[in-house]
C-alpha cells in the first residue's frame, strides 16, 4: 500500500545549451544587483569569462573554493561578500564551488545561482558540509538551497574525461542510496531510476567524446536527478563509507565513490532486491552490483582502492570508524561485514 511523504525542494532549473546566457536575467529575477562570484583558483579565468554575462553586476570574484569547503575559507568568503554588500553569489564550478556559496548562505548570506560544471549534484540539495580540524560536520538547511540552477552542457565539455566518469558514478551514487532509502517515495525512486538510467548511457559516450553536447545534456540531466533525489532522502551505508574514507583518509571524492559503489550495491543486493532491481534495469543489466563495477570500467575510471591512495594497513581502522556510529541501510551494518567490503574494494575485485 503506498504511504509516503513527499517534500519538494523548492529551486528554479533552466537547462539547455547556450542557458547560461540567461544568467544576468535570472539574478534580476531574484531581485539581486550586487553579485559575488565563486570558483576555484583553477577554474578563475572560465569563471570570469563565464560571468561576463553579469555585466556591472558583478561586484567581485573570490576563486578560493577547495574540496570539502574548510571553516577558514568559509569564513574568508562570507567577510567578502559582506565587504562587497553582495546580495547574490553566483557559484561556477562543481561540489566545492557550490559547497563554498552554501557556507555563505548558512550565515544569513546572500542566496545562490549555482552554474554546475560537474555532476556531483550539490547545487540541488540542502545539504551543506564544513571542515575543521580534518573533521567535516555535514547537515541540512533549506537557506543553503541553490535559488536557482543554471545547466548548460556547453559549459561541461571541458570537464576532462578522467573527472567527468567518476563525477557521473557519483551522481548515480546518489540515485542507488535513493532506491532504498527508508524515507524515499515513488517520485524520488522514478527520478532516481531515470538518472541512473541517463547517466549509464551518456557517460561512456562523455568520455568517448568530450564535446559531444547531446550525451553531455543528458549526462548533466542524470545529475539533476540524482542531486535531486540526494536532496529529499537520507543516505545509508555508501555515503557513509565514502564520508569515512574521504574524511579520515584523505581520498578523493568522486574516485572513492566510484570504487565504492559497486561494493555497496553487492552489500545490499539482497536486503534491497527491489531496488536493486530498478538500477540494474536502468542500467540495461541483470545484476546492479556487476552492471556498476562494468561501467566504471567502460569510463576508465579507478576500480581499486589501492590505487586512489589506501593503504592497506588502513582497512581494519576504516572498518572500526565505518562502524562506530549506527545508521539505516537495508542490510544490517556489521564490522565483519564491512571489513570484507573494503577488501574486495581494496583489491579491486568485481562484485
Ligand atoms: P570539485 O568541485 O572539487 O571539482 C573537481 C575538479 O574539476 C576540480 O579540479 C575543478 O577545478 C575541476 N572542474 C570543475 N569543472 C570543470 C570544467 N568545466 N572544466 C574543467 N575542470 C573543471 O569536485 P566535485 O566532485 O564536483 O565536488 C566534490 C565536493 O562536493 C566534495 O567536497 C563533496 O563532499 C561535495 N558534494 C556535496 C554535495 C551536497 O549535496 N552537499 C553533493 C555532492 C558533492
Amino acid at each position: 500500500m503506498l504511504n509516503f511523504t513527499y517534500d519538494a525542494l523548492p529551486s528554479r532549473v533552466v537547462f539547455g545549451v547556450g542557458a547560461v546566457d540567461r544568467l544576468g536575467e535570472e539574478v534580476d529575477r531574484l531581485g539581486a544587483g550586487r553579485v559575488l562570484v565563486l570558483c576555484t583558483e583553477s577554474g578563475r579565468s572560465r569563471a570570469e569569462d563565464i560571468t561576463r554575462r553579469l555585466g556591472d553586476r558583478r561586484a567581485g570574484i573570490y576563486d578560493k573554493a577547495v574540496m570539502h569547503v574548510p571553516a577558514a575559507t568559509a569564513a574568508a568568503a562570507q567577510a567578502e561578500a559582506r565587504r562587497l554588500g553582495a546580495d547574490c553569489c553566483v557559484a561556477v564550478g562543481g561540489g566545492s564551488t557550490i559547497g563554498l556559496g552554501k557556507a555563505i548562505a548558512l550565515e544569513d548570506g546572500p542566496p545562490i545561482v549555482a552554474v554546475p560544471m560537474t555532476y556531483a549534484g550539490s547545487e540541488m540539495t540542502p545539504i551543506w558540509g564544513l571542515t575543521e580540524g580534518g573533521v567535516k560536520r555535514t547537515g541540512r538547511d533549506p537557506r543553503v538551497l541553490p535559488k536557482t540552477v543554471i545547466y548548460d552542457p556547453a559549459l561541461t565539455v571541458s570537464l576532462p574525461a578522467s573527472v567527468s566518469g567518476p563525477s557521473g558514478i557519483n551522481a548515480i551514487a546518489h540515485c542507488v542510496e535513493a532506491l532504498y532509502a527508508k524515507d524515499g517515495n515513488p517520485i524520488t525512486s522514478l527520478m532516481a531510476e531515470e538518472g541512473i538510467r541517463a547517466l549509464g548511457k551518456s557517460l561512456p559516450a562523455v568520455v568517448a567524446t568530450p564535446d559531444d553536447l547531446d550525451a553531455r545534456g543528458l549526462a548533466l540531466y542524470g545529475a539533476w536527478l540524482a542531486g535531486a533525489t540526494l536532496g529529499s532522502v537520507s543516505v545509508g551505508l555508501h555515503h557513509k563509507l565514502c564520508h569515512t574514507l574521504g574524511g579520515s583518509f584523505g581520498l578523493p571524492h568522486a574516485e572513492v565513490h566510484t570504487v565504492i559503489l559497486p561494493h555497496a550495491a553487492a552489500y545490499n543486493r539482497a536486503a534491497a532486491a527491489d531496488a536493486m532491481d530498478r538500477a540494474a534495469r536502468a542500467l540495461g543489466a541483470d545484476d546492479a552490483a556487476g552492471a556498476l563495477f562494468d561501467l566504471a570500467v567502460a569510463v576508465g575510471a579507478k576500480v581499486a582502492l589501492k590505487d586512489i591512495g589506501m593503504a592497506a594497513a588502513d582497512l581494519d581502522r576504516a572498518a572500526e570508524l565505518a562502524t562506530q556510529n549506527p545508521y539505516d541501510n537495508p542490510r544490517p551494518i556489521t564490522r565483519d561485514g564491512i571489513r570484507a567490503l573494503l577488501q574486495d574494494a581494496y583489491d579491486g575485485v568485481r562484485p
